[in-house]
């Protein structure tokens, strides 16, 4: 079958109806490509410059639009990477005026040309500009921040400052790279006819990298963007804690039973945010594909992680505020005889798991784009 023997495709994805950003896209696939040639020389490097007239034209330019079209693009090619280039401002949600947003979930990029170029000469433009594109690339070949490198964050890329990768960086995008260049699941003999067997290869195949790509989203951050749910989850528990039922509920509860309706409601709930918020629609393809399917398991598996970090955190919560109430009302409340001891963890557990059921709802009342862009972005820069 189909050997792909270390080739690595990128696709510099432009609107046909900005010029400017044709130019520089044309200019950068040169750039990068000799620059990875000369680092990699590993692989064979095929970038392209895609001209689409299909460009999102809304303004501002919204980059999470940008990368669910880049990203769109990437699987109609069957490309490995993406970078969408604009020459309008991108619009920020969590920072300050940004140059562009890396997605590792999405293995795709957006970067704007219409603050670098407001350095002073071409030559500074330049260097900005290539140092931003690898950067945001960096990213998404799973490098972190450095302060020695080009992975330097910085607020404004203005040519001055670090262009390269380090020695170090360099070994590391290596070996992320040569699972990259393996030959896709979809080009073995081996794959799956039906789509949830072909879910299951996926899953026992890249089980390392789909374990890495949940835990770098720092999902258990998530939540702290998400306002509206956070505030469901606080009004649902403080209820809870002064509805006796709740604590007559918890002594008839066996633990054994709260924790299985604990993964139930985990289950739920991350089903219930997956759908109501239409995160099914990211990476969708038609045709079954290893990236598309990768992106989808990890994106559901951020999605109950991030709800488990949060169920922990609100256990956590829930036991404080059981310390600072009073025995003998709790255990009034909860129906225990004098001298028994409140079982404490048990109903921290059985609130928490509550605060989640309710959470999900609350959760589906969130903007949809923003609580998409949390999952999508690995970050704004
Ligand atoms: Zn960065």
């Amino acid at each position: 079958m189909g050997s792909r023997s270390g080739l690595i495709t990128i696709g510099l994805v432009v609107d046909t109806a900005e010029d400017q950003a044709e130019a520089w896209a044309e200019w950068l696939k040169e750039e990068l490509s000799r620059g990875l040639r000369q680092d990699f020389p590993r692989f064979d490097w095929r970038l392209s410059v895609l001209r689409r007239h299909d460009f999102p034209k809304a303004l501002p330019k919204d980059p999470l639009l940008l990368l669910e079209f880049g990203s769109d693009v990437k699987i109609e090619y069957n490309l490995d990477f993406v970078l969408v280039l604009t020459s309008y401002p991108l619009k920020a949600r969590f920072e300050q005026g940004i140059n562009g947003v890396p997605s590792n979930l999405l293995e795709t990029a957006v970067i704007t040309t219409s603050k670098v170029v407001e350095n002073r000469d071409r030559e500074h433009v330049q260097r900005a500009l290539l140092a931003l594109s690898r950067h945001v690339l960096g990213h998404l070949w799973g490098l972190d921040h450095s302060e020695n490198s080009v992975m330097r964050p910085r607020k404004f890329w203005t040519g001055t400052g670090p262009v390269d990768w380090s020695r170090g960086e360099k070994r590391q995008i290596e070996s992320f790279l040569m699972e990259v260049a393996d030959p896709r699941l979809e080009e073995t003999a081996g794959a799956a006819r039906s789509r949830w067997r072909f879910y299951l290869q996926v899953l026992i195949r890249e089980k390392g990298a789909i374990a890495r790509d949940i835990f770098l989203f720092r999902s258990w951050l998530m939540m702290l963007h998400l306002g509206r749910f956070i505030a469901a989850t606080a009004v649902s528990i403080i209820f809870l804690f002064l509805s006796a039922e709740a604590w007559e509920m918890g002594a008839a509860i066996q633990s054994f039973w709260l924790d299985f309706i604990l993964v139930g409601v985990i289950l739920a709930a991350t089903l219930s945010l997956y759908y109501g918020q239409n995160l099914q629609g990211i990476a969708a393809s038609d045709r079954m594909m290893e990236q598309a399917v990768r992106s989808r398991i990890v994106l559901f598996g951020t999605l109950a992680v991030g709800m488990f970090a949060f169920w922990v955190n609100l256990v956590i919560l829930s036991s404080g505020i059981i310390y600072l109430l009073p025995d003998s009302v709790l255990c009034g409340w909860a129906g225990l005889g004098k001298g028994m001891e409140l079982p404490v963890f048990h109903y921290a557990k059985l609130m928490a798991t509550f605060g989640i059921l309710a959470s999900a709802v609350g959760g589906n009342l969130e903007e949809e784009q923003d609580i998409k862009a949390v999952l999508v972005y690995s970050e704004e820069t």
